[in-house]
């Protein structure tokens, strides 16, 4: 799947938001926004214009595109089905997003960023339900087991981020036993357990015009 492969701390730069691209480092003074919190390029300290209202809902579509690695194209296409489910869709679309098999890796703390847990996946690192998935978009589904396979428990990267996975939390929707190398998909999040600062109905807006 395409994919941004642009400079992540420009992102964060970009959103005036951290939005935790860089695993471990994101956690570290090393981080690009606590040291550089105006937006990138040469007038990107000259922030504060004011924004038009479809410009709020622009930027904040990008926000969560960049935050779960997706490309307008696909992005549309959640947004497409979260608008056909029953319920509200700018939470529909957020749990869509969620339910990503490397959003899950991610949030299990068998990565320390999505886009690593993207890499990972591709490489064929984990199975869902004993069967190897390595398509990073595979969307789990309610009491999926996610596991690494046995081959890779001695993966730097993965043995790295179980450890310092302690710096974020383990969402209470996903049931992780380190030990073993697996969690499992207890339920879907609600739209309180989902912490980062969005505001899912402005993408509604933008894309109801
Ligand atoms: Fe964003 Fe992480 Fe880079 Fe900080 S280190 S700017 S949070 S990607």
């Amino acid at each position: 799947m395409a994919r941004h492969t642009g400079a992540a701390c420009r992102l964060c730069r970009r959103e005036n938001l951290k939005l935790f691209l860089k695993g471990d480092r994101c956690y570290t003074d090393r981080c690009a926004f606590e040291r550089r919190s105006y937006a990138p390029g040469q007038h990107g300290q000259r922030r504060g214009g004011k924004l038009s209202d479809y410009g709020i809902q622009l930027r904040e579509k990008q926000k969560v595109k960049r935050i779960y690695g997706v490309l307008e194209k696909q992005f549309r296409r959640y947004y497409s089905k979260a608008d056909r489910q029953k319920g509200i869709t700018g939470t529909n679309l957020l749990v869509l997003l969620e339910r990503r098999l490397d959003n899950i890796v991610y949030r299990m703390g068998f990565a320390s960023s999505r886009d690593q847990a993207r890499q990972l996946v591709r490489h064929n690192h984990f199975t869902v339900n004993g069967r190897k998935v390595n398509i990073p978009s595979y969307h789990v589904k309610l009491g999926d087991a996610i596991e690494v396979r046995e081959k890779s428990h001695k993966i730097p990267f993965i043995l790295e981020a179980m450890e310092t996975v302690v710096r974020r939390e383990i969402p209470p929707w996903l049931e992780v036993d380190g030990g073993n190398f697996r969690g499992i998909v207890k339920a879907f999040p609600n739209r309180e357990e989902l912490t980062m600062p969005i505001n899912e109905q402005l993408i509604v807006e933008l894309y109801s015009k």
